[in-house]
């Protein structure tokens, strides 16, 4: 089964993605955790895609459709996180599933109010060694800075600031937004709000894999 999950930035795709690919055995493609573990490597694609992602932008359609490109050879099923990101991308998706003989299963779309995601965003923390998320507020460690379960130190990501929130917010609605347009109407489309509890989430989401 491959699967995309798609929505604004904060509305928990990283968390429920996880949680999903473990629970469906999915190998788990998130192209900003691709990106950022390229940017942390220093490599040039790493280098190319930085300032586009301090500055809350995209990071160019080529750059990161050849980095899914890449992966998909010989993966069983996929669930995408973070991809596509608009039209374009949705559409080279489509070409490079076809070329290799397979399809999206399923494309959910993950909503939820502005306020709410830039609560989620502000107060996000992670682990410079698991990259486990936190939250301050609604999942706190239980030491403060420190992971729960590495023991590594916990940082801000660099666009998870007020200034580059706005932007990234700015930037779905105008780039990514419209994919609900696109994959509207197609057999395994589903919309889920994303503002509900983890649980609550993860249950609808399971429904919409299993239905
Ligand atoms: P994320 O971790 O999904 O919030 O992505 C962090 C940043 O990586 C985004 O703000 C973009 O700069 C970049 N990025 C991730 N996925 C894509 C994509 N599919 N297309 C372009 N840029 C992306």
């Amino acid at each position: 089964m491959n699967v995309v999950l798609f929505g604004p930035p904060g509305v928990g795709k990283g968390t429920q993605g996880v949680r999903l690919t473990k629970d469906y055995q999915l190998t788990l493609l998130a192209t900003g955790d691709l990106l950022r573990s390229e940017v942390k490597s220093g490599t040039s694609l790493g280098m190319k895609a930085k300032a586009f992602m301090d500055a809350g932008g995209l990071v160019p359609d080529d750059v990161v459709v050849g980095m899914i490109e890449s992966r998909l050879v010989d993966q069983g099923g996929l669930l995408l996180d973070g991809f596509p990101r608009n039209t374009a991308q949705a559409e080279a998706l489509d070409r490079m599933l076809a070329s290799h003989g397979q399809q999206l299963d399923r494309v959910v779309f993950l909503c939820a109010e502005q306020d709410v995601l830039v609560e989620r965003l502000c107060g996000r923390r992670v682990c410079r060694g698991c990259g486990r998320g936190f939250h301050l507020q609604y999942d706190s460690p239980k030491v403060s800075d420190v992971c729960d379960h590495c023991g590594g130190e916990l940082y801000q990501r660099d666009d998870d600031h007020a200034e580059v929130i706005s932007q990234r917010l700015a930037v779905y609605e105008e780039q990514t937004a419209p994919l609900a347009s696109y994959y509207e109407g197609r057999t395994g489309f589903y919309r889920i709000d994303g503002s509900a509890s983890l649980e609550q989430v993860h249950a609808e989401l399971v429904r919409a894999l299993e239905g």
